[in-house]
């Protein structure tokens, strides 16, 4: 009898890889299923950059490659980081890894030790706690609601600080809930953070493009704490590069050397055909995103006008990625056709069954009163998606 590690059993799956294998298999059976569970770019990654991967094909660019990534490429994400984001990493600052996810799994597991504690901030992103309890750290959560817009503020932050504090871990724009932290927001957390010199912050930003709120900021541009940040940023959202999986970090030399020997013994550099398109999207002026981001913001509008006529729902207004985060709670105990509804769980499953429309619960992402919609898709789906949820939600009494 085969007995799994205890470190796996404490692992839950991915909630947002599960429900969309459930939509998928749905979907198999002819179900005519809409999925807004996953946070994937419905966009075609840019024909340039698909151009680089031809050409580095053709170039024989098809053996390992360096564990950190190709000297030029990032060249090219050092360049990146001035240009967008005021930021100085020199290129042995910088590890380019196959996805954020791993990136971020990189530094936790070179900085964390069995029962350091690692803050978070809820609403988080599914994988931030799984991560670190993989790796023996114990998650602390810092709660923050809809009626903060989700954000957590100094005061919280500070509150959540003991002596076994070793890393932080927040994502801005916020996978699930939408928020961006200000600069004076950033300011006031980085003024903390700057009294703990031994703690780590991971500061995700892999949808700093996706901002419909002005520019994005970055944690690591006070210099108080630019020693203690890594900044994690990637191709996948921005340029729709999802599949190709790339992501990399910006981090205080002492943490990339350390990124980079794990990642020599655990996967070794990603893709060559992938980091040669990446420098492509690297280089390109980030201006040729705004299409992009004006369909994302006129989808947010739709799916915010949507869910501000069902009764019961309640939302804050996103200011970038391509989530809403509704607080579906006023729903707890209703039912219809014998089933009652308990939980956001239980409303997920109830809507995939009665609306046919796949969503993911808050519980994974550390709010057990709301719901995720990823609105990465048509406006037509969308409208078709949302009229199907109020007429299943208006059915609950
Ligand atoms: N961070 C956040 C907040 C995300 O939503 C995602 C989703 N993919 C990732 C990291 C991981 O991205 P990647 O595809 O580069 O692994
Ligand atoms: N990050 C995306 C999401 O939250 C993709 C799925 C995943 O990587 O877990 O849906």
């Amino acid at each position: 009898m085969i007995k799994l590690s205890k470190r796996l059993e404490a692992m839950e799956e991915s909630a947002t890889l599960a429900m969309s294998r459930i939509s998928r298999e749905l979907k198999a059976q002819g179900k005519d299923i809409i999925s807004l569970s996953l946070g994937e770019p419905d966009f075609h990654t840019p024909g340039f950059i698909k151009q680089a991967a031809v050409e580095a094909m053709e170039q024989n660019y098809t053996t390992y490659t360096p564990v950190s990534g190709y000297d030029d490429l990032r060249e090219a994400i050092s360049m990146k980081f001035r240009r967008d984001n005021n930021l100085s990493y020199g290129k042995d600052q910088i590890v380019v890894s196959t996805g954020a996810k791993q990136s971020i799994a990189n530094v936790v597991l070179s900085c964390i030790d069995p029962g350091d504690e690692v803050i978070i901030p809820a609403p988080y992103w599914v994988s931030y706690v799984e991560i670190v309890k993989v790796s023996e750290g114990v998650p602390v959560i810092i709660e923050a609601g809809i009626d903060t817009d989700f954000k957590i503020t100094a005061a919280q932050l500070e509150a959540a600080v003991t002596p076994k504090s070793k890393m932080i871990i927040f994502s801005t724009p916020c996978n699930p809930t939408g928020s961006v932290y200000s600069k004076e927001e950033l300011a006031a957390l980085a003024q903390v953070i700057a009294k703990y010199p031994h703690i780590v912050v991971i500061a995700d930003e892999i949808y700093e493009h996706i901002n419909f709120a002005g520019k994005h900021a970055s944690l690591a541009q006070f210099p108080e704490v630019y020693e203690q940040v890594v900044t994690v940023n990637g191709v996948s959202k921005a340029w729709a590069m999802t599949g190709w999986r790339l992501g990399y970090v910006g981090a205080p030399k002492a943490i990339a050397d350390a990124c980079n020997k794990i990642q020599g013994q655990f996967t070794s550099g990603t893709c060559s055909i992938t980091q040669r398109a990446s420098i492509a999207a690297m280089k390109a002026d980030p201006s040729v995103l705004k299409d992009m981001i004006t369909a994302f913001k006129g989808r947010r509008d739709l799916v915010l006008a949507a869910l501000n006529d069902m009764p019961g729902v309640k939302t804050n207004v996103p200011q970038g990625a391509f989530y809403v985060f509704p607080d579906i709670s006023s729903f707890f105990g209703k039912s219809y056709n014998g089933t009652t509804i308990h939980t956001a769980e239980d409303l997920c499953l109830y809507l995939l069954s009665e609306a046919l429309v796949a969503l993911v619960t808050g519980e994974a992402f550390g709010d057990p009163n709301c719901i995720r919609i990823s609105y990465a898709a048509s406006e037509e789906t969308l409208s078709k998606a949302m009229a199907r949820v109020k007429e299943a939600l208006a059915k609950l009494n």
